[in-house]
């Protein structure tokens, strides 16, 4: 049995100890406390092989891109196509239909101001959930303020779940577009997002899905789930920041302008005029962050030689330890509590501020995120100011959730 099992679990075919040795960062200690990094919903951690690969691109491979007739220009090129070839077939979509771009928040700009500012007008409704973060809300409202759209509420229940019945009876004719997450970053709670799509697709609604908190723990399967557009971001599941991309159907991306203008996302310019190249290099414009993609690509060969259904398997055990230990301490509210959710877990602890607990959690080592974590609205729906999240990932322990417990107990000692 892998030595980080508990009795009574199913023995896992991963040795997490083993895997956990692989992110050098993990080893380190904060203010003289061996470091417990519970932010993985903000970012995560990168193994040796992503860092080695950046590394190595910069020692031995660096030049542009799609420019250079020489060696080193072709090995770059192969190396940043190969990164898309292998993220498409992580996700299962065609390359050509994945636009690499900095991030989930730059992916859903571009079918906010490409997709979606050229076509809706006064009278259509543009539908967002209650739980989004900020990069699936505040786009939308730029494109309404633009257009004399309308942004409306899709609600969630107490328990977190978004409302279903609510959702499908406000899909009425007058809603263009659906902006929904596949994981909330702030309760954990995954939406069935392929039966939502579906009834999207049904009624001629195209649906955004924001994919961030779901790509680095579960498998995703893009072309099963029906979406129109799939946005995610590479920092979240062990590759570098400033990488992520937009997958968006064929049709789509040839029918959108361009988002941006520049280098590399053109055939032939002239001042008489200008042809854009095919997708999905007419929406990558500008030298684009190689290296990182690089990085990229080695994070998808990580996370494919542990599987993700592995992936997400130990994160269920770990966040099942952790609601357990949780739902001990009196005075601990949990904020989502529907059954289908992710290892993200905000409570708030009765008398205590959520930024007075990770600031001296900070002191016991402990990495929590504090605050509204980008998602206001959603924090105004339970009427508080903030809350403390706590997002353990696959190579965190068992044991680092007793640490992260015993440092909460003594915490609230202190506040008391
Ligand atoms: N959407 C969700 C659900 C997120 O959790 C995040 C990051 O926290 C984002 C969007 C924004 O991602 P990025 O800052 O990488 O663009």
């Amino acid at each position: 049995m892998n030595a980080a099992a508990r009795p009574g679990q199913v023995a896992s075919p991963i040795d997490w100890q083993a895997v956990r040795a692989d992110f050098p960062l993990l080893q380190r200690q904060v203010h003289g406390k061996p470091l417990v990094y519970f932010d993985n919903a903000n970012t995560g951690q990168k193994p040796a092989t992503v860092i080695a690969a950046v590394d190595d691109f910069y020692r031995q491979h660096n030049a542009n891109v799609s420019r250079a007739v020489h060696q080193l220009g072709s090995e770059a090129t192969d190396a940043y196509e190969g990164a898309r070839g292998k993220l498409a077939a992580f996700l299962n979509v065609r390359a050509d239909e994945l636009v690499l771009c900095s991030g989930t928040t730059f992916a859903i700009n571009l079918v906010a101001y490409s997709w979606a500012l050229p076509r809706l007008q006064a009278g259509d409704t543009i539908l967002v959930s209650r739980m989004e973060h900020h990069a699936n809300i505040v786009p939308w409202q730029l494109v309404a303020e633009r257009t004399g759209a309308t942004v409306r509420v899709a609600e969630i229940l107490e328990d977190g779940s978004l409302d279903l019945d609510a959702l499908y009876a406000s899909m009425t004719a007058d809603v263009k577009l659906l902006a929904v997450a596949h994981v909330s970053n702030v309760l954990g709670m995954v939406n069935p997002v392929r039966e939502i799509c579906r009834e999207a697709r049904k009624r001629g609604i195209v649906s955004v899905v924001d994919g961030s908190q779901a790509v680095p723990h579960r498998p995703v399967d893009i072309a099963a789930i029906g979406c129109d557009f799939y946005a995610f971001t590479g920092h979240k599941m062990c590759g570098p920041t400033g990488t992520g991309a937009l997958w968006a159907r064929r049709e789509h991306l040839q029918a959108m302008p361009p988002f941006l203008g520049g280098g590399e996302m053109i055939k032939e310019v002239s001042f008489e005029g200008t042809v854009f190249n095919d997708p999905p290099h007419k929406f990558e414009a500008g030298t684009p962050n190689i290296a990182g993609f690089v990085g990229l690509g080695a994070a998808v060969d990580y996370l494919s030689t542990l599987g993700m259904a592995n992936v997400e398997a130990r994160e269920t055990e770990l966040l099942a330890h952790l609601t357990e230990e949780l739902n001990r301490i009196e005075g601990l509210r949990i904020f989502g509590r529907a059954p289908d959710k992710a290892a993200v877990v905000s409570f708030l602890l009765e008398g205590a501020h959520a930024h007075d607990l990770a600031t001296l959690l900070d002191l016991e080592g402990v990495a929590v995120r504090s605050g509204q974590h980008c998602a206001h609205p959603l924090l105004q729906f339970y009427g508080v100011a903030a809350t403390c999240r706590a997002s353990p990932a696959f190579y965190n322990t068992h044991e680092e959730i007793e640490a992260f417990v015993a440092a909460l107990c003594k915490v609230r000692k202190l506040l008391g």
